[in-house]
């Protein structure tokens, strides 16, 4: 069986949305994508906490055949905080504050077990620590690289390196213009084609995702939701799940890479409809085999 390697951030977040709030709920790109692709594929999780990270979480995440041996836990450390909000527009998240606590310090260190994944998700963390994970892995077979609007702004040129290393990049509308300068999402994408990734996914939220692949192109809708709790994580799953999906298949055929893409969207829409983690833990085969059925129909002509 093909295990995902997984490296990004393991966080507790502060989350304000129209529906409600949470303090420091269990949160963190790593954390998000873990948990989706555990559904399809053993994970080995890279990343960092403190001490206070609360020993239920890595209990939960062990669970659901998580690998925590690349999880560093520093003794005297805080774990990472992030404090969010989503009142203005549920597809954009505002950044309060970050706490960075143990990240600044933090170097990935892949157990020899890792080393030889052959699916490496590059969720959302410092594009340096991107890389250096990358570094360790012997033969990575499929890798998907996220990032957000931060670094973007204050690393752009290892943003590129980067991906200028992955099959896959996956960005939100917003950040595709950021990194590009390109105010055509079309044109976004193919400038990020040019910087390396044979694969360009373009997330626009509950408008579904665009795939670009050498010159062909494919539309996924996003699941129908009436109601929209906390977006936290969405695009993290989606990702994750997209990458448990490739690896239980063992399969990267641009097909597949499709039904990959719907999977992920699929499990994306059931993690916004509660906070933090709580509707992605308890998603279940049935469910995402129920929706991906529906969007299925809703898209076929
Ligand atoms: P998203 O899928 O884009 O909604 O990702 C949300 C997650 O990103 C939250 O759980 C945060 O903990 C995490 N996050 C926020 N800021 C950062 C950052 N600067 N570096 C890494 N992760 C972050």
């Amino acid at each position: 069986m093909n295990e995902v390697l997984i490296v990004g951030s393991v966080a507790l977040d502060s989350i304000e949305t129209p529906a409600g709030t949470v303090d420091n709920a269990l949160g963190g790109a790593a954390t998000y994508g873990s948990i989706a692709a555990s559904l399809f594929a053993p994970v080995h999780l890279v990343g960092v906490v403190g001490a206070d990270f609360p020993a239920p979480h890595i209990e939960f995440l062990k669970s659901r055949g998580i690998d925590l041996a690349g999880l560093q836990i520093v003794q005297g450390g805080a774990t990472f905080r992030w404090k969010g909000d989503y009142i203005e527009d549920l597809n954009v998240a505002q950044t309060h504050e970050t706490q960075l606590g143990v990240f600044e310090h933090f170097e990935p260190m892949l157990p020899e077990a890792y080393k030889q994944a052959e699916f490496v998700f590059l969720a959302n963390i410092n594009p340096e620590l991107q890389a250096r994970t990358l570094d360790q892995v012997a033969r990575p077979r499929f890798v998907l690289c996220d990032t957000m609007n931060l670094w973007i702004n204050i690393a752009r040129e290892a943003v590129v390196k980067v991906f200028g290393r992955v099959d896959m990049a996956v960005l939100n509308d917003g950040e595709a213009r950021m990194l590009t300068q390109e105010p055509n999402l079309l044109r976004a994408a193919r400038a990020i084609q040019q910087m390396g990734p044979r694969y360009v996914v373009i997330k626009k939220g509950e408008h579904g995702s665009l795939l670009l692949a050498g010159d062909e192109m494919f539309a996924a809708p996003a699941y129908p939701l009436q109601e929209v709790v906390d977006p936290t994580g969405a695009g993290d799953s989606f990702a994750g799940a997209l990458m448990g999906y490739l690896a239980q298949t063992n399969d990267v055929s641009l097909a597949n890479i499709k039904r990959a893409i719907v999977t992920g969207s699929v499990v994306a829409s059931s993690t916004v409809q509660d906070f933090s983690t709580k509707s992605l833990a308890a998603l279940t085969h049935q469910e995402v085999a129920r929706r991906f059925e529906q969007v299925r129909r809703l898209s076929a002509f």
